[in-house]
């Protein structure tokens, strides 16, 4: 039997396909390219949007159309939040939510062998995010994602994921080290820290842990080098946590930051916990302890209100600090979301003006952060061979540069290389290995 995975949404929905292809491998079944004929397909649903919503509908006629006989399983926020709507798909054999991922390879079987339709979506409340669904097997042999905590309790007006993903759930903090240290044994050299909101790490377990003190441990463990973390929100980081992770090694000198607004007004109709100003002292404090940081960010324009005035405090917020590199996203109006019935929706045109001037504000920063390398020397960790350069490996420096270098042979892979940067391009450098 054959089972294929689509994957939408963030590293956390990443984790988990992975997560359930063990699964199914486990039972005998093979995994193949979503691309091509299944007996299974499983696509892992997003909703940050209604994008995602719309993407998750797409995927599912394209399974339906590669093999009429599949079955078609659907798990994840989408699922969540919306079940009934999704089981009434055309196609839709399985529904399956956040938390009941684990137990995908029972219902997609329990389909086959009833022949019809499986719907079971557990409330977000059930609180063993981590028992059922692990990875215990790594395939890839360059970095790895390690799922260290679950949910969110922030309720920003946009977005529907503590409804999706429940409460904060954090992963056993000697769980973790344990994973690292098996990571570090099938010879996994970077480990990447993922969560839904990985700043509230520890805030309900009952020992007093947190994400630094996780880094910490992580330092000690041998064979690991480097160290990211994923998306984190702003507040996490204050003079006295950054003075802490400041003498860490391992640890990746780049941090994403999710700014969504450089306005007060809009971060305030946004539930956002902290004010322009409080992002730019994140940011210089982050720049006083390393040197070399590369900060990334994520920003939303045409949040409903937003005049043009705001979006100027936005474009010049963005303009006065230089982030390495935005990630511009139009909103869009999720139903159920307070923000989706707020007064003043912008109109489509603006927002994709609005949206345009930022891509090339974004453009400009992110060459001059590049340009700025060129000459210098890089720890590149080579992940993968360029599939249109014969005989150019591409990775990523520590402060996450792509970098494409030549080299003789594949041996490069999964391993951290110095490498002279001899030019620039704009999203990416070109090396040599020394
Ligand atoms: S912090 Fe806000 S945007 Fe991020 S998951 Fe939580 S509610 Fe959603």
């Amino acid at each position: 039997m054959k089972v294929a995975f689509s994957t939408l949404g963030c590293r956390v929905n990443q984790y988990e396909s992975e997560a359930m292809a063990e699964k199914f491998i486990r039972e005998g079944y093979e995994v193949v390219e979503f691309d091509s004929f299944a007996d299974v397909y499983v696509i892992n649903t997003c909703t940050v949007t209604n994008m995602g919503d719309k993407k998750s509908r797409q995927i599912i006629g394209r399974a339906r159309r590669e093999n009429e006989e599949a079955v078609i399983a659907v798990v994840g926020c989408y699922s969540q939040i919306a079940p009934t709507e999704v089981g009434n798909i055309e196609g839709v054999d399985v529904v399956l939510g956040t938390r009941n991922k684990g137990e995908i390879v029972y219902w997609v079987n329990k389909a086959i062998d009833e022949g019809k339709q499986q719907i079971q979506v557990s409330p977000v409340l059930k609180n063993n995010v981590f028992e059922d669904l692990n990875i215990e097997e790594y395939q890839d042999k360059t970095r790895a994602f390690l799922k260290i905590q679950d949910g969110c309790n922030r309720f920003c007006s946009y977005c529907l994921i503590p409804y999706a993903r429940g409460a904060v759930c954090s992963k056993d903090p000697e769980k973790i080290k344990e994973e690292v240290k098996k990571l570090s044994e099938h010879g996994f050299k970077e480990i990447i820290l993922s969560g839904i909101h990985t700043a509230s790490y520890g805030v309900d377990l009952e020992q007093k842990v947190t994400l630094v003190d996780i880094l910490e441990v992580i330092e000690a463990i041998d064979g690991i080098e480097r160290v990211r973390i994923g998306s984190i929100d702003p507040t996490f980081f204050t003079e006295e946590v950054v003075d802490r992770i400041s003498k860490l090694k391992k640890l990746c000198h780049h941090f994403h930051l999710s700014l969504q607004s450089g306005c007060d007004e809009t971060l305030k109709r946004m539930n956002r916990k902290y004010t322009a100003k409080d992002y730019k002292y994140i940011v210089d404090v982050l720049r006083k302890h390393f040197q070399d940081v590369s900060i990334t960010t994520d920003v939303i324009v045409g949040f409903p209100g937003e005049t043009e005035e705001e979006f100027e405090a936005t474009y010049n917020f963005l303009k006065d600090i230089k982030l390495t590199k935005t990630h511009i996203f139009k909103f869009s109006p999720r139903k159920g979301t307070r923000a989706a019935s707020m007064e003043k929706q912008v109109d489509g045109n603006i927002k994709e003006e609005r949206s345009k001037l930022l891509i090339r504000l974004n453009e400009e920063n992110e060459k001059q952060f590049i340009d700025a390398l060129n000459g210098s020397t890089q720890k590149v960790l080579f992940e993968q061979a360029v599939s249109n350069m014969e005989g150019c490996y591409e990775g990523y420096t520590e402060n996450y540069v792509r970098v494409v270098a030549k080299f003789d042979c594949d041996s490069v892979i999964g391993k951290i290389m110095p490498t002279k940067i001899t030019e620039s391009s704009t999203d990416y450098a070109v090396g040599e290995i020394i």
